[in-house]
């Protein structure tokens, strides 16, 4: 007889699931409110477990035995940042050294046929995609993480919900996917990107089925703002919206605007879904700290930082059965609050919103500088959109900075006028010269890639290598 097949209901323990990772709206009413010190005995015991776990994953045994690591020496979570880091460049070259996957999946194509698994790729924005294979206990926890997001943001089952992502070689629209319909009670409606189902088909959908929400980037909710106006449809009246989660890229202002209804921000990455949410009472995004530990070095030395002072992200990921996230250098910039009791009642830590990428920084001049802040001061300006790209590049042997902005001005005289006075404003609040060109709007989406992309592409540098 063959062999039976695994299927994920034979492969996941659901009991264990709930009980282990409370799903909304239990959460919400327990391990939420739990106290500082439940919260990090929880926190520690499943690092330690996932250490154990990770030391059988040859990416992790050469990275710890590099540096004579132990994981018997991890014994409180004060020892958290003395656990090897690694950047995406090491998953690169574990990806080099054992093409195709790399030795960081923690499942061998020999055991592949054991239970069913999904494989996904990130990387859309700064070189070549990373595949990851997610077993099915991976992808029920991270669809509830999900969920819980959701949930805080104000969604409830029965909603109708468009889900915007696109649905692709990575996992943003399978996992709104999942939490919506497995772990919410909401039905998702698929809409996909605006290369799928036209932008104003969407929200005809939207519109006419009285969707309580649009998961997408916070870019797109802005350009499906402006199709609605452009198509006589008022956002704010002839919708059902209720709210939006969504990672907002600093859009959230802007979006609350656009569609009078509460965005609330995120923060997460492609291998483990949502890290950290926003509550109503903001002030910053909760970590799940069920299920991530989290830390920030400093840029250059790697050294921790105490709370309140902006470096790298370093995640480590308790929940994962397949490839393990232990020690990852997101190198997104982030600071983390003291610990406090939140408004919302939670003592979850909370952290602050994302401020960019490290790997992104620009010397320009002695002066350092983040193409995410060029970006928000550029498009503070009254006349442009909120679209931007920056690109660097050498000048006549020196580095300078582009950026362009779009606005319904270019071309006309107002133009030179409205680049120059964002110019002067680049240069007050960033100490630095930044050259600014006014584009026409819809001319940066093939750079940003913001219709089809997960994260929009901000930022290329053209630069010399010498
Ligand atoms: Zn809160």
């Amino acid at each position: 007889m063959a062999a039976p097949i695994r299927r994920p209901h034979d492969s996941v323990d659901f009991e264990a699931v709930v009980r282990l990772y409370p799903p909304a709206p239990e959460f919400f009413e327990s391990r939420w409110l739990d106290e500082p010190d439940r919260l990090e005995q929880l926190s520690l015991g499943r690092l330690r477990t996932e250490l154990e776990r990770a030391a059988h994953i040859g990416f992790y045994r050469r990275l710890w035995a590099e540096s004579g690591f132990e994981p018997r020496r991890v014994r409180s979570l004060d020892d958290a940042p003395n656990i090897p880091r690694y950047t995406v460049d090491d998953i690169r070259a574990s990806i080099a050294l054992d093409p195709p996957f790399g030795d960081y999946q923690g499942q061998s194509v020999a055991e592949r046929h054991k239970e069913p698994a999904r494989l996904f790729f990130s990387g859309g924005t700064t070189g070549s995609s990373r595949p990851t294979f997610y077993t099915p206990w991976d992808r029920e926890v991270g669809g509830l993480l999900t969920a819980r997001a959701y949930y805080l943001a104000g969604l409830r089952p029965g909603d109708l919900v468009l889900n915007s992502w696109a649905y692709g070689i990575h996992q943003g629209a399978a996992c709104a996917d999942e939490a919506l319909y497995r772990w919410l009670g909401a039905t998702p409606i698929t809409t996909s990107s605006g290369q799928v189902t036209p932008t104003i088909r969407q929200l005809e959908i939207a519109a006419e089925y009285g969707a309580a929400s649009i998961l997408t980037i916070g870019d797109y909710l802005l350009h499906m703002a402006r199709v609605a106006h452009e198509a006589g449809l008022d956002p704010k009246k002839d919708f059902a919206i209720r709210c939006f989660p969504v990672p907002t890229g600093g859009l959230g202002a802007q979006i609350e605007e656009a569609w009078g209804a509460p965005a609330y921000d995120s923060y997460g990455f492609h291998e483990v879904n949502y890290v950290a949410i926003e509550c109503p009472a903001r002030g910053g995004l909760h970590v799940l700290e069920d299920a991530f530990v989290v830390h920030v070095v400093d840029v250059d030395t790697g050294e921790p930082l105490p709370d309140g002072e902006q470096g790298n992200l370093v995640v480590h990921c308790l929940y994962k059965t397949g490839s393990a996230q232990i020690g990852y250098n997101t190198q997104d910039l982030a600071r983390l609050y003291p610990r406090s009791r939140c408004a919302c009642g939670s003592w979850m830590r909370k952290m602050d919103y994302f401020a960019g990428r490290s790997d992104n920084m620009i010397k320009l001049r002695g002066t350092n500088v983040w193409p995410e802040a060029v970006g928000k001061v550029a498009t503070a300006h009254p006349g442009v959109g909120a679209e931007y790209f920056v690109v660097a590049e050498t000048v006549d042997a020196r580095d300078e900075l582009t950026v362009r902005v779009e606005s319904e001005l270019a071309g006309t005289d107002a133009a030179g006028p409205v680049s120059e006075e964002i110019a002067q404003d680049l240069r007050a609040k960033l100490g630095v010269r930044i050259r600014t060109e006014v584009v026409a709007v819809g001319e940066l989406d093939g750079a940003t890639g913001r219709l089809t992309l997960s994260k929009p592409k901000r930022f290329e540098d053209r630069r010399d290598r010498n």
